[in-house]
This record gives structure tokens, sequence and C-alpha cells, in this order.
């Protein structure tokens, strides 16, 4: 028998830097697989369909939607996110972690549904810092930036849903507190003997 792959889910506010550590956890961790949201906003410069989004039309998202075809989706600044549910449940099953990089009312929907994932909140290191590095993005409108800023500060009130807190000051140094906690999560009693595997790393049987 095999463990199950870990559900781990990243958010935080707009400007922490979730998006430059998934990449460097993921650079590093060829094991790790991200889970790719569908979303009807329109791709920024130098996204890629499939790669970044999978960029939807609102009618497509609605379908989709009835089709049961999301773990979880949200409005987030006006416009629909969504995880498609397939592609996270096939590589859980095969033994594969998944990351997913949603925003908070997401996060909060797959705790519900799927209590055993691991929640992780990544705080800028100062808000200063955080309206430095939406300014320096450079990607949004002034109403936007606006928006993400306000939604910053409200959305730090939730890191007590989450299981972890991870403050990304030095991103070397957050990718390893990061993989830190994926491998105290697979070293967990509860975990292993719920996929059979506690004795059976010493080769006994439960
Ligand atoms: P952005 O437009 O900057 O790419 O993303 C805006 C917010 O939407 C970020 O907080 C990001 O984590 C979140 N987001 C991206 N994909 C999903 C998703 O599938 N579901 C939810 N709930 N949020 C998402």
């Amino acid at each position: 028998m095999s463990q199950k792959g870990l559900l781990i889910v990243i958010s935080g506010p707009s400007g922490a830097g979730k998006g430059t550590l998934c990449k460097a956890l993921l650079e590093r961790n060829n094991d790790i697989k991200l889970s790719i949201s569908c979303t009807t906003r329109q791709p920024r410069e130098r996204e890629v369909h499939g790669k970044n989004y999978f960029f939807i039309t609102h009618e497509e998202f609605q379908e989709m939607i009835k089709r049961n075809e999301f773990l979880e989706h949200a409005e987030v600044y006006g416009n629909l996110y969504g995880t498609p549910k397939s592609y996270v449940e096939q590589s859980l099953n095969g033994g594969s972690d998944v990351i997913l990089e949603i925003d908070i009312q997401g996060a909060l929907k797959v705790k519900e549904n799927y209590p055993e994932g691991v929640f992780i909140f990544i705080m800028p290191p100062s808000m200063e810092e955080l309206k430095n590095r939406i300014i320096k993005r450079g990607s949004e409108t002034e109403k936007s930036l606006l928006t993400r800023f306000n939604s910053a500060f409200k959305e730090i009130n939730y890191v007590s849903n989450y299981n972890y807190v991870v403050i990304n000051d030095v991103v070397s140094e957050a990718v390893k507190k990061i993989e830190s906690i994926i491998t105290a999560e697979k070293c967990r009693v509860d975990r292993m003997k719920k996929s059979g595997m506690l004795l059976q790393e010493v080769g006994l049987n439960e």
C-alpha cells in the first residue's frame, strides 16, 4: 500500500509572494505537482494558457460548475477562479503531492471537504513590503491595486484558520520552511496509520 499524496494549500494576500515560492518549490521538488486553476480573468503579459491558468469564458466556467468539475471555486477581485477536481484527485490517489495556490475563501472550502490537507499561510515581511511588491509587479490598474491592498489587510486576519504560517522575506529560506512542513506532515503517525504504512515501513504488518 502506498501513502496517498499530500494536498498542500498555499494562500495569503496578493503580494505575499505565493507564486514565486510555489515556482521555487516546484523547481526543487520534481515529485510535487501544481494544480492549474481555471479563471475568467484576462491573461497578463507573459501568462500562458495551460501553464499559469486555463483562461476560460464565463459561460465555460458556469458549465464546469454545473458539471461539478471544481473542487472549489470563488470570485476573487471580480473574476472567477476554480480548481479542477479530476487532476487533483488523480494525482493524490497516485501518491503525488499537489499544491493549490488559491485564495482564502477557496482554502476554507477545501478545508471543509478535505481537512487532512496541509494549510499554509504566506505572510509578507511587512505591509510596506507587500505594497512595494504589488506595485513592482506593474500588472494592475490603480483601482485593482487599491482593492488588493485593502483585501490584504482583511485577509491577514484569516491566518488562524491555517495549520502553518511562513513569512516570505528571503525566498530560499521560506521554501526550506515549506519543505520542512511537508516532511514533518509525512511523518505524522495518524497519516501513516491511515495509509497502513506505520509498521510496514519497518517490515511489519499492522
Ligand atoms: P491572480 O489574479 O493574481 O493570479 O490571483 C488572484 C487570487 O486568486 C490569488 O489570491 C490566487 O491565489 C487566487 N486563485 C488562483 N487560482 C485560484 C483557484 O483556483 N481558486 C481560488 N479560490 N482562488 C484562486
